[in-house]
């Protein structure tokens, strides 16, 4: 049975919702998923239901966005606790400045395109994240583009003049943040450089000092050579080598389980996270 162990749902900018990602894990044939939602854990309740019926094992997890020498990087905790005090402002600091960002993303592109801020809001779930996702669904819906694909390589893109970052917590400090909380941090795509600048070997070698347990070596957005160095890189700084689809529903061509994690690895993350339960059927 398949491991992946990273997906997102409507908490945040997937667009199936909890349930639905599990029932798409159990028809795809995975045995464990984790939801890895951007900066929430909105979405583990429904999810552990829906896992129990189906017979999926859930490891709730988050995809914390973080930075560090002003570069973005994406760090997947599994089984921390989600009430830590310090991870929880961190969150709702992240989620609510991630909202202001999105409102004024498209007020600049509301000065070029027909689109309004009720448009995305249309696209958001309650409470979810809010990602540029949502802006370009809307912009979908409004016949402005015609995927998410074509929004993320034209006017959301990183390197459009629409761009804006959002606040992020510092990396490192995250990752000991996630182990206090009893949680397994690892470094999300840790290659992927379709929309963002990468950080250097070094970073990654901070990381690992920091507490870091794993590497995403096993990604959509890395080549086959990015994943042949990640592999090595993992080996030589005592880091398990993970692999997941990143799953985010209809909006990008990925499926459910494209790439998967070694049981062996899952029994080491599972046997390090302490802070909340795996959801077992
Ligand atoms: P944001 O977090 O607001 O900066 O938006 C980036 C997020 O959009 C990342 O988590 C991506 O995984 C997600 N995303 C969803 N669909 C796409 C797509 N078609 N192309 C690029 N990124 C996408
Ligand atoms: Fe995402
Ligand atoms: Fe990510
Ligand atoms: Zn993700």
């Amino acid at each position: 049975m398949g491991i992946d162990l990273h997906v997102h749902s409507t908490a945040s900018d997937g667009t199936d919702p909890p349930a639905v990602v599990v029932e798409r894990a159990a028809a795809a044939g995975l045995g464990t998923i984790a939801l890895t939602d951007h900066d929430t854990t909105a979405g583990w309740a429904e999810a552990a239901e829906a896992a129990r019926r189906a017979g999926v094992t859930l490891l709730p997890g988050a995809e914390l966005s973080c930075t560090t020498g002003g570069i973005g990087v994406h760090v997947l905790a599994y089984l921390y606790d989600p009430l830590q005090p310090e991870l929880l402002a961190q969150a709702r600091r992240t989620r609510s400045d991630r909202l202001l960002r999105a409102r004024r993303m498209v007020q600049a592109i509301s000065s070029d395109f027909p689109l309004t801020w009720d448009a995305v809001l249309d696209k958001v779930e309650d409470g979810a994240t809010v990602g540029r996702p949502h802006i370009a669904d809307a912009m979908v819906a409004k016949g402005l583009v015609a995927s998410r694909d074509e929004a993320f390589a034209t006017v959301l893109h990183g390197r459009s003049p629409y761009y804006l970052p959002h606040y992020a917590q510092n990396a490192q400090s995250a990752v000991r943040l996630i182990r206090a909380a009893g949680g397994v941090p690892v470094m999300a795509h840790p290659r992927a450089s379709r929309q963002r600048r990468v950080v250097g070997v070094d970073v990654i070698a901070d990381l690992a000092a920091a507490g870091l347990a794993g590497l995403e070596v096993d990604h959509p957005d890395h080549s086959p050579a990015d994943r042949e160095m990640l592999r090595g890189l993992a080996a030589e700084l005592g880091l398990l080598a993970t692999g997941s689809s990143d799953y985010h529903g209809s909006g990008k061509s990925t499926p459910i389980g494209a790439f998967t994690t070694a049981p062996d690895v899952l029994e080491a993350i599972i046997a390090e996270g302490h802070g909340t339960a795996v959801v077992r059927p």
